[in-house]
């Protein structure tokens, strides 16, 4: 575990029960687990699934039950389009958002107005715990539209009582602009895009960290402590990490605390648990598993059990800021993601610790994997940064070498390493792509 990365920033709740003991904590969960489970009922989808699992909402008694109670998978949502999985009358929703479709067919999510007000309390909370006070100018990055990001986090902010400029997504020589004239103090956006707006200020002669911004709430992608260091390093401010996923409800189910040690669950309103992918038993307590949710108050479209295919490791350990959900480590990626190459599992983030632990490359950088012959090859592609471009031509074996043992160290494989000029690869606006499987099967070890 690395040691923790405090930020001086205050430390406030936005809401006491982010501090409910946990023996109050459970019984809540316990009662708005059984009346999860009845709502749910209400939907075909789940009055067959609980039926054939023998699970009554009068069998819920403890949070534990949850194991009872049958699964949920993105395959789910998509049987059931756009409404079928809805609890409520369709009369009553407020509002719809889908999810990204980072990996299909996008999947719909229904809020009631209710669930709205949630919605904007917990985004507030981890947005207080990352420093946000009402006094703050907040820039949004994250596009506004169907993503949960822009709406979500509008709520939060306006919930905070800070004011908001609604950029969205896109056109980033707009958006430094804004965000200098208007003295911005916290940025909202995906991390990549953070390191994109970094870059386009530099090369239009404004150095990032002359810029007033102070936090930044970063999410919606898989990043690593190397490139929040990265981040930090080019725009001089606080970066906190926040999670979440439409289909459960957005961002917001899990931030960061001044400590930087792990995202709080929001568990009087999620319960989590933490599961091998393969066997579904729930992993031992600190090692990593798959993301399993459970909504304990959405009224709308309650998911109970939804495999996320988020990969992370759970801590119970109790934290210094008075909090006392657990706290879920960095997602390592998704299952979707992870890449299996002659038989080894990779995950981009890990390609990513490696490559920017080297002096020299720049957190810009593609995977491909191939299958020329009989055997996966993985090249990855990594910019070089611009400072040492020009004086760096004949380190070029040098730096290529440094990057391939810090690959082959995290990873166990030996990677093909192509050194490009600086700018070559493609920037992001919203979540950044990093691989490129050419293999007609994926999963062939
Ligand atoms: P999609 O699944 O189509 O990308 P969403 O827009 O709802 O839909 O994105 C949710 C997903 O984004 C999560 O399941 C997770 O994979 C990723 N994600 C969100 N926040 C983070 C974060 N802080 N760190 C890593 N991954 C994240
Ligand atoms: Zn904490």
């Amino acid at each position: 575990m690395p040691a923790p990365r405090e930020a001086a920033i205050e430390n406030r709740l936005w809401s006491l029960d982010e501090a409910m003991p946990r023996s109050d904590l459970r019984a809540l969960q316990a009662r708005r687990l059984r009346e999860t489970v009845e709502r749910a009922a209400r939907v075909p989808h789940y009055r067959d699934a609980l039926l054939k699992a023998g699970v009554t909402p009068g069998d819920i008694r403890s949070p534990g039950d949850v194991r009872r109670l049958p699964f949920t998978t993105k395959e789910d949502l998509r049987a059931n389009y756009p409404f079928g999985m809805l609890a409520v009358p369709r009369s009553d929703l407020a509002r719809v958002h889908c999810s990204s479709g980072t990996t299909g067919r996008p999947t719909v999510v229904g809020y009631t107005a209710e669930d709205l007000e949630t919605w904007a309390n917990l985004c507030a909370r981890f947005l207080v715990a990352g420093g946000l006070k009402p006094e703050h100018m907040v820039h949004v990055a994250f596009g506004y539209g169907l993503f949960t990001g822009g709406f979500g986090l509008h709520y939060g902010i306006e919930k905070v009582g800070a004011s908001i400029v609604p950029a969205s997504s896109g056109n980033t020589e707009r958006q430094i602009m804004l965000i200098r004239d208007f003295q911005s103090d916290a940025l909202i956006c995906t991390p990549s895009y953070a390191l994109n707006i970094a870059e386009v200020a530099r090369e239009g002669g404004l150095d990032p960290r002359q810029l007033s911004l102070k936090i930044g709430h970063f999410g919606a992608e898989p990043w690593t402590e190397e490139m929040r260091n990265e981040i930090e390093m080019q725009m001089g401010l606080y970066a906190f990490n926040n999670y979440g996923l439409s289909e459960v409800m957005g961002p917001g189910i899990s931030g960061e605390c001044f400590r930087r040690d792990g995202m709080h669950v929001q568990e009087d309103h999620f319960l989590v648990e933490c599961l091998d992918p393969e066997t579904l038993e729930p992993v031992s307590p600190g090692s990593n598993g798959e993301v399993v949710i459970t909504n304990l108050t959405k009224q709308a479209m309650p998911v109970l059990r939804y495999r996320t295919r988020d990969i992370c490791a759970l801590d119970d350990n109790p934290c210094a800021c008075g909090r006392t959900g657990i706290r879920m480590g960095r997602i390592f990626g998704r299952t979707d993601d992870m890449l299996i190459i002659r038989g080894v599992n990779v995950f981009p983030s890990q390609v990513e610790e490696a490559l920017l632990k080297v002096e020299g490359a720049a957190p810009h950088y593609m995977i491909e994997v191939d299958r020329p012959g009989a055997l996966d090859e993985m090249t990855v592609r990594v910019e070089m940064k611009a400072a040492q471009f020009s004086d760096m031509i004949s380190q070029v074996q040098a730096l290529r070498e440094r990057i391939q043992r810090a690959i082959y160290g995290i990873t166990g494989l030996h990677a093909n390493v192509e050194l490009v000029k600086p700018q070559t690869l493609e920037r992001f606006t919203g979540k950044a792509r990093h691989v490129n499987d050419k293999r007609k099967d994926k999963r062939r070890p």
